[in-house]
């Protein structure tokens, strides 16, 4: 028998199905990857007692006929997703222990429709970051190495945990949340498929907030049809969740296959950028070929304020991030250093439990919201996000469906190697993927090719409001003309 590993999820369902092994079997073999590949460190709590029980649970939905669609299929959970009796900390030591009595909507939904905890994966710390190396838990390395070299590389971040995880095989899929693009960079890492779907279409109820009016929770898989089958099940309107939209949820698979003929494609001019490495180009031009020779109609575009979605990203999400990161004060949650009275307390905790990363954007957040300077910084900002989301809409409607880009500009680098000395230097990456946050629209990542020295490299389709289907749809052309990339297993 293959292993069970790695099969795809939809390979898993029919072999579900066709009783040729069980959901316990499933989750067994996966429980064995994972402590065979604990030096990746991409889950920091695994689960089996859980696994086990809900894979059980599944083999008994499974015989009585009514699995649900995600029936059995085994999952790893970024540790943003408060998790009912499991740890949940988002990788920051001031979380400490904290055990949510509550569950994530999006988690309870994958568990209503029959999925399987394996374990909380690891990220950057409350998700800031772009190489997960700003977990407290420590960084996840990356299965893929460059040819004939064993130096460790990063996964991208934030959710560097779920694409480690999926591209290695330790899940069959997992949940991740995008804020300026932490779904979409390390899936174009890792070669695996990310989708962040448009703002409102999941709820946040439940998943640690980092910049509210950005964040969107999505799925990592290893094909668009996962990926897809994922994202029905994560969709869906929460009345817990105020900014939650209340619209039907189409069956995202139903996409896949879905003629993509005459479809208007824009290749925006700004994204090209000086200094861009040549194979990024030539990805790029590639992925507009696969897609004209399905029939798509290639239009150059422009959205001309992207040059000022990066700063402008820096400047809204680290004072959301100021507000939201005030609950954190040593009497609500986790960790607390003592102190003389309630002040210190409150400042030897924060000082003690926020990692350096964290204490810049709370420092530049409360910088850009206070008096004298709102006016000068955050308002600006907000004034360019609206600019920014008008670029997409006066593209949208000229009759342009979808946008192609790359997804980042490089591929994986190494750990240690990058914003060591300038932080603006991991900010970069992001530079393809804040854009899609600021307007609030979807964007998938699908891996589409290598760099010379063997590592992946991924191409982004930007969407209409709620046409995520679209994404599908071409995602998986380019996914068919590209073909799929595992990593050789070194570990
Ligand atoms: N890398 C970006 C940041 O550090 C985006 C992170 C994310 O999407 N959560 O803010």
């Amino acid at each position: 028998m293959t292993d069970l590993t790695s099969l795809t999820i939809a390979e898993a369902r029919s072999g579900l199905a066709s009783k040729s092994f069980t959901a316990l079997e499933l989750a067994d073999a996966h429980l064995a990857a994972m402590e065979a590949a604990r030096a990746l460190n991409a889950y920091v709590r695994e689960t089996p007692d859980q696994a086990r029980e809900m894979a059980r649970q599944a083999d008994a939905r499974l015989q009585k006929g009514d699995g649900g669609p995600l029936a059995g299929i085994p999952l790893g959970i970024k540790d943003l997703f408060a998790t009912k009796g499991v740890r949940t900390t988002a990788c920051s030591k001031i979380l400490g222990n904290f055990v949510p009595t509550y569950e994530s909507t999006i988690t309870s939904q994958l568990w209503r429709d029959g999925a399987v905890l394996l374990g909380k994966l690891n990220n950057d710390e409350f998700a800031m970051g772009s190489s997960n190396e700003t977990s407290c838990f420590g960084p996840v390395t990356n299965p893929w190495r460059r040819d004939g070299s064993n130096t460790t590389l990063v996964p991208g971040g934030s959710s560097g945990g779920s694409a480690s995880a999926v591209a290695a095989m330790l899940c069959m899929g997992a949940t991740a949340t995008d804020t300026g693009g932490s779904i979409r960079q390390p899936a174009a890492f890792t070669a695996t498929v990310g989708m962040k779907p448009t703002y409102g279409r999941c709820s946040r109820w439940g998943i640690v907030a980092f910049a509210s009016s950005l964040d969107q929770a999505g799925p990592i898989g290893r094909t668009v049809r996962d990926t897809a089958m994922l994202m029905r099940s994560m969709a869906g309107h929460d009345p817990k969740d105020t900014t939650s939209v209340d619209r039907p949820v189409p069956d995202y698979e139903a996409a896949i296959g879905r003629s993509i003929k005459g479809m208007r494609i824009g290749i925006p001019r700004e994204y090209r950028l000086d200094g861009m490495p040549a194979e990024i180009e030539k990805l790029w031009r590639e992925g507009a070929a696969w897609l004209k020779s399905a029939g798509a109609e290639l239009v150059e575009v422009s959205l001309p304020h992207t040059k000022y979605a990066l700063p402008a990203y820096y400047i809204v999400a680290p004072a959301e991030a100021s507000s939201n990161l005030a609950r954190y004060d040593g009497v609500r949650y986790g960790l607390r250093v003592p102190g003389r009275g309630i002040k210190e307390m409150y400042e030897a905790t924060r000082a003690e439990g926020f990692g350096a990363e964290v204490k810049r954007r709370v420092m530049i957040g409360t910088y850009v919201l206070s008096a004298g300077y709102y006016d000068a910084y955050y308002l600006r900002a907000q004034k360019v996000r609206t600019l920014i989301k008008k670029d997409f809409e006066d593209c949208f409607a000229k009759g342009v469906q979808a946008i192609l880009t790359p997804a980042t500009p490089s591929a994986a680098f190494g750990i240690g190697e990058k914003g060591g000395a300038d932080p603006v230097e991991m900010y970069l990456n992001d530079i393809f993927t804040v854009t899609v946050n600021m307007a609030g629209l979807p964007g998938i990542a699908i891996p589409a090719g290598k760099d010379a020295q063997g590592l992946p490299l991924g191409l982004q389709l930007i969407g209409r409001p709620f046409d995520e289907e679209t994404l599908f749809s071409l995602g998986e052309v380019i996914e068919r003309a590209a073909g799929r990339f595992t990593p050789p297993k070194w570990w």
